[in-house]
């Protein structure tokens, strides 16, 4: 993983996706416009930003990337376990389709999700050209959408789980991460035995581990190549937007994927 700063703007890039033809970027919280507390690089469009910073903020990040603006293609995350595949951008005009995960085949599409905890799933399958993003909070990881993300890339694109190249982004850790009894216990009875692997009871709560949670579900899937950032989005609140450590009142971070 290398650490990137250009006019101000400080992203992160993975090193299993360095020079194999793609184009991507972690964006942090730094070198945008907006002020506190989505200060500054926000994409989130309903967190309560003014909307004219926020259309900044996106400019910045496609001049960061080298993407025409216009190719992106985004979705309203809504904590689902729908897939989409997409072989054109957004037209501008047209509302956000509910989804959390997004790939493409088309080299003239960027892709674009927005985070603030929820673990960044990042995907490129180089033998058939795909690139991907999944967003898996707690929800879609009890739904086990890292799964359902590896059956589409199979099912759509003809992909071998074992040539998929996959990276577990910036998202909260275990130990920043106390979750309900509820939560817990759908963990227990999706996963069974394994969950022991990636929920902690401790005498003050219920801790979840989102990275190992996803990690073992990719590996089952038949992942082998996997690289994890082990940033905790809460623990850093200078380089990244957290709903839990800021009480809600936050951005959202992007992470942006094209094939060149
Ligand atoms: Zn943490």
């Amino acid at each position: 993983m290398r650490t990137n700063i250009k006019d101000g703007i400080k992203f992160i890039q993975f090193d299993i996706f360095e020079d194999i033809g793609i184009n991507h970027a972690v964006f942090t919280r730094q070198g945008g416009v907006s002020k506190a507390p989505f200060d500054s690089l926000n994409l989130g469009g309903t967190v309560g930003d003014d909307p004219d910073h926020v259309i900044e903020n996106h400019l910045r990040v496609f001049r960061t990337v080298k993407r025409p603006f216009d190719s992106r293609f985004d979705v309203w995350q809504v904590h689902g376990k729908r897939i989409i595949c997409t072989d054109s951008p957004r037209p501008i005009e047209r509302a956000h389709l509910k989804a959390d995960g997004i790939f493409t085949d088309n080299p003239e599409v960027t892709l674009l999700m927005r985070f603030a905890d929820c673990v960044p799933l990042v995907f490129a399958d180089p033998s058939k050209h795909v690139v991907g993003i999944v967003h898996a909070g707690w929800q879609g990881t009890v739904k086990r959408i890292a799964a359902e993300a590896i059956e589409v890339l199979k099912r759509q694109y003809a992909s071998k789980p074992e040539n998929l190249l996959c990276a577990i982004g910036p998202s909260i850790c275990k130990s920043c991460y106390q979750v309900s009894l509820d939560a817990a216990q759908q963990f227990r009875d999706v996963f069974g035995q394994e969950a022991t692997a990636f929920i902690e009871d401790r005498d003050d709560g219920i801790y979840l581990d989102l990275w190992k949670a996803n990690q073992m579900t990719l590996e089952k899937a038949g992942v082998r190549h996997i690289e994890r950032a082990d940033l905790c989005t809460a623990h850093h609140l200078d380089d990244w937007y957290s709903h839990r450590a800021e009480k809600g009142k936050t951005g959202r971070f992007g992470v942006v994927i094209a094939l060149k």
